[in-house]
């Protein structure tokens, strides 16, 4: 078949790219410096003009035509008519390019421009990519050893598979002391007796299944440094910041910064105490469940607050209240008119998934056909996303409006790229969206030995634009009495007369982004004119 671009060559017809890529190729070389091109590489082009010139819808032969091109002139300093290939020939292949793609792009943008660019992309994510199963082993890299230790500590628990499938079984066999630490796990004596040491002071409570995610022999594990605790928290030294809760609970239960948005804090209870919490003094005493009075109190004040419109049931945990009382709480929000949106704040199903039972996805479905409800999480490491937490997650997917992920940024459980970057791309594909990223809060010392500076952080979060997916990453914040956000700011610089300079984040490159001006910005809208 004939080349379908036939006839007088238009030099017009050729874009920038397209000059840049051709004067690339015919850039002169030095003789001396010239190495020599293989026949085989010289085959590979010709074979590559027959192709691009026989085939009618084909855009990948000119592409790899001018590509084998670009790399024989970069590797030999050889130009196009040095191993014989026409120039008027190239001519007519880079306008065919061009009326044979969709959106009319040159060859030249896409050999000389495009390529380039997307080489430069997948290598930000090389390392990612070749090392994020060694860096950061997600629950279902590591699912043979999770299954052997379940087995191992089923045994040593004795606890059937019936307890092991029921949140109230993972409950009953939690895990509270260094002795029934030091049976399911092999740790040495000195960090039992300093467990010892610490539950005096700080409650520990593991689920079996949560134990189960720990690897044995791996040092510092993520899943060890959140849920048990160490004598550090009896050792830093600092000064206790006392609780905000009094400056912010004008009513029983109730928390109130925000006018539109209130937390209920239905219970302190918890299916573990996370080594890090910021509510240590809320959770420290023991467990409670208030009764319905107390509830009626709290209500009573979103009834009467018509500024409410969404309400954020938490704890503690509130999946730690049973699903009659949920369903209660729910039916009542749904009841008052300017409530129209709710969330429910939970880490269980990360720690104990069998919590997500078919009664419970009863309830959200029905309450989430009457006003939206989300699902507000804490997953701070893919090692807790198991298949087990992905299935409950999925389950919940199905009947709330969103899954929200608020994670805390912690020394050796989430402080690294690698382990960032898969532990959101995991999230969304476990069907929850990372929303934030607290630093670790200054106000308690005892876990300051998890904190990790404001910088990291924001180096961390820098890190993800232009190499992940934007909706997976989360906004970052402090919380100092309420939420302040601590991103670094892209814009480099404002120039006088307003125009900005702006940082790309994944190569620092700065680029120029003039302003609109507040003067054009003030004048009447379109319309206004045919008043
Ligand atoms: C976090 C929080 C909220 C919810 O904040 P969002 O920014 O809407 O997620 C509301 N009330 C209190 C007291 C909170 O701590
Ligand atoms: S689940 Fe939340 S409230 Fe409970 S201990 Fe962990 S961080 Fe604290």
């Amino acid at each position: 078949m004939e080349c379908s671009v036939t006839g007088s060559i238009d030099l017009k017809k050729l874009d920038k790219f397209d000059v840049k890529l051709f004067e690339l190729l015919y850039a002169q070389t030095e003789t001396k410096t010239k190495t020599e091109v293989s026949q085989k590489e010289i085959d590979e082009v010709k074979e590559w003009l027959e192709v691009s010139k026989t085939s009618q819808k084909l855009t990948n032969p000119m592409v790899q035509l001018f590509d084998k091109l670009k790399s024989i002139k970069e590797t030999h300093g050889a130009t196009p008519e040095d191993i014989g290939i026409d120039k008027d020939e190239l001519y007519l292949m880079a306008m065919k390019h061009k009326s044979t793609d969709e959106h009319s792009v040159s060859i030249g943008g896409r050999v000389y421009s495009a390529l380039p660019i997307a080489k430069t992309a997948n290598e930000r994510v090389a390392d990612y990519i070749k090392n994020h199963k060694k860096d950061a082993p997600s629950g279902f890299d590591l699912q043979d050893q999770i299954k052997e230790n379940r087995r191992k500590i089923q045994a040593k628990l004795n606890m059937s598979d019936e307890d092991w499938d029921s949140y109230s079984g993972q409950i009953k066999y939690a895990i509270t002391s260094g002795e029934q630490l030091a049976e399911i796990l092999d740790i040495p004596q000195k960090l039992i007796d300093d467990i010892q040491r610490v539950v005096g002071v700080f409650r520990m409570r593991i689920s079996p299944y949560y134990a189960s995610l720990i690897i044995p022999g791996q040092v510092n594990d993520p899943i060890l440094i959140q849920s048990v605790p160490t004598g550090d928290m009896i050792d830093n030294k600092g000064i206790n910041i006392e609780p905000v809760a009094s400056d912010h609970s004008p009513a029983r239960l109730i928390d109130q910064f925000y006018p539109r948005v209130l937390t209920i804090k239905a219970t302190n209870m918890c299916a573990m105490f996370c080594t890090y919490c910021l509510r240590l003094d809320h959770i420290s005493d023991k467990d409670w469940v208030s009764s319905k009075n107390t509830y009626e109190e709290a209500l009573d004040y979103i009834r009467s607050n018509e500024n409410v419109r969404d309400v954020l049931i938490t704890g503690g945990d509130a999946l730690a209240l049973s699903n009659k009382r949920l369903e209660y709480l729910f039916e009542e929000l749904d009841k008052i008119p300017h409530v129209k949106i709710k969330r429910i704040g939970s880490r269980i199903p990360v720690m104990t998934p069998q919590r997500i039972d078919d009664k419970f996805l009863e309830i959200c479905a029905k309450s989430n056909a009457i006003k939206p409800l989300r699902f507000v999480t804490q997953i701070n490491t893919v090692q807790e996303i198991t298949p087990e937490v992905h299935e409950a997650f999925y389950k919940l997917s199905k009947v709330t409006s969103a899954i929200l992920n608020q994670a805390v940024l912690l020394r050796g459980v989430n402080d690294t790229q690698n382990k960032m970057w898969k532990l959101v791309e995991l999230l969304q594909e476990s069907y929850i969206r990372p929303y934030y990223l607290f630093n670790c809060s200054f106000r308690n010392p005892e876990f300051g030995h998890l904190r990790v500076p404001i910088s990291v952080g924001r180096d961390l979060i820098e890190s993800m634009y232009g190499n992940i997916a934007g909706d997976a990453i989360p906004r970052y914040l402090a919380t100092a009495g309420g939420k302040i956000p601590l991103h670094r700011d892209n814009v480099a610089q404002i120039n006088e007369g307003g125009d900005y300079i702006l940082r790309k984040p994944w190569s620092g490159e700065e680029v120029p982004y003039p302003d609109m001006s507040m003067e054009e910005y003030k004048k009447p809208l379109s319309f206004d004119k045919y008043k």
